[in-house]
Order: C-alpha cells, then sequence, then structure tokens
C-alpha cells in the first residue's frame, strides 16, 4: 500500500462519514481534516478571525465566504498538517472551489487525492437517522440514539461533552437542510464522477458494514 494515502469521505448528513472517517484514520493512522469541527473551534476563540466566524455561522447561520474560507482557514490549517501522514478529509470540500483548492494544494506537494468515497443513503433513511439523532455541545459529534449513544446517556463518547438533541432537527427542517445541501455538492460529486474519482458505498448498512466495503477498495 501506499504510504500517505489522502482519503475524501462524502455523504448525506446522517450517512455516518464522521464515524467512518475516524475509523479510516484509526486503521491507516491518518490525520482528520473536519473542516466542521475547525471552524467550531475557530469560532470559539477571541480573535478576529474567531469572532467574525462566530458572527457569521453562529448569530447570523450563514455559510463562510468562499474567500474567508480559503485564507483564514483552510489555508492555514493545512500548514498545521503532518507531511508526513495521510489525510482524511471530512465534510471537505463542499463546493467546486473547494475541490479545486484541494487538488491543487496537494499537486504543490506531491500529493494527490487517492479515493473518493461517496457514503450513500436514501433522503428517508437521512430524514429517519437524524430525527434520532444527538449532539454533542464541545466535539460537535452527530450521535444516532440507540446506534452511537444509548438514550439515556448524557456524555459523548467519543469527547465526553454533554449531548442534546437539536432543536432544528424536525423532519421538514432536516430535509430543508438536505436538499440544500445536496444542491452545493452535486457538482462536487459530478467532478469527481467525470474523473472517475467517485467510489459510492452503501451507508445503509451498519458501521462495520460500511467500513468493510470502503476498505475493500483501499490497495
Ligand atoms: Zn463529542
Amino acid at each position: 500500500m501506499k504510504k500517505n494515502i489522502d482519503i475524501i469521505i462524502m455523504g448525506p448528513q446522517g450517512s455516518g462519514k464522521g464515524t467512518q472517517a475516524r475509523m479510516l484514520a484509526e486503521k491507516f493512522d491518518l490525520q482528520i481534516f473536519e473542516t466542521g469541527a475547525i471552524i467550531r473551534n475557530i469560532a470559539k476563540q477571541d480573535t478576529d478571525t474567531g469572532r467574525k466566524i462566530n458572527e457569521i455561522t453562529n448569530i447570523k447561520g450563514d455559510i463562510i465566504p468562499w474567500s474567508f474560507m480559503k485564507e483564514k482557514i483552510l489555508g492555514q490549517k493545512l500548514n498545521e498538517l503532518d507531511q508526513d501522514k495521510g489525510i482524511i478529509f471530512d465534510g471537505t470540500p463542499r463546493i467546486m472551489e473547494e475541490a479545486e483548492f484541494w487538488s491543487e494544494k496537494l499537486r504543490k506537494v506531491g500529493r494527490n487525492i487517492d479515493y473518493v468515497f461517496y457514503v450513500d443513503i436514501s433522503k428517508e433513511e437521512s430524514v429517519k437517522r437524524l430525527s434520532i439523532r444527538k449532539q454533542c455541545r464541545e466535539g460537535g459529534h452527530s450521535l444516532i440514539v440507540g446506534k452511537d449513544v444509548k438514550e439515556e446517556e448524557t456524555k459523548c463518547p467519543i469527547c465526553g461533552s454533554e449531548v442534546y438533541r437539536r432543536e432544528d432537527d424536525t423532519p421538514e427542517k432536516i430535509l430543508n437542510r438536505l436538499e440544500w445541501s445536496k444542491k452545493l455538492l452535486s457538482p462536487v460529486i459530478e467532478y469527481y464522477e467525470s474523473k472517475n474519482m467517485l467510489i459510492k458505498i452503501n451507508g445503509e448498512q451498519s458501521a462495520e458494514g460500511v467500513f468493510e466495503e470502503i476498505i475493500g477498495y483501499i490497495k
């Protein structure tokens, strides 16, 4: 197997891609580049960038403008990565500019994306899972009740912070969010499909089943 494998994992909310990213990171000794977690951490910082991100994402509920995202977040975080270790990208790229950004950055250091996995689940399954999901306060982990966390459990099994149910996890709002992110992501999916890089994985099976399917492709 190649020494530093670079993997992108994508999928709709509720597909369990975060769990797969963690399992892959452990198996192949990869660094996880998780945009959502990075943004949440920066938003907590009392710096110019932190305050701006907090205002955009937490107060206004908007999407961070791409130019800002590129300069202040991705570029800087990329420099902190260990060059001798493979990377798993979780939750990025979300838009075409981001996909091109990663291709270019990796090419510059003599690397490339080796695998792009899309963990596919139906809209109905997504809604079903998200309706019984809880979040954790600190790590932003998405936990499926009965699968990742017990109903009565109050602490996140991954980071130990408090778990709660999001108020906006109603079927209608979930559907809206799914449609919205699907619309944004579809050019990215087509881009990797056109390069024959997209590997679709059946996400409607156990986490172990999904994992087996994924690692079957890694040579
Ligand atoms: Zn957590």
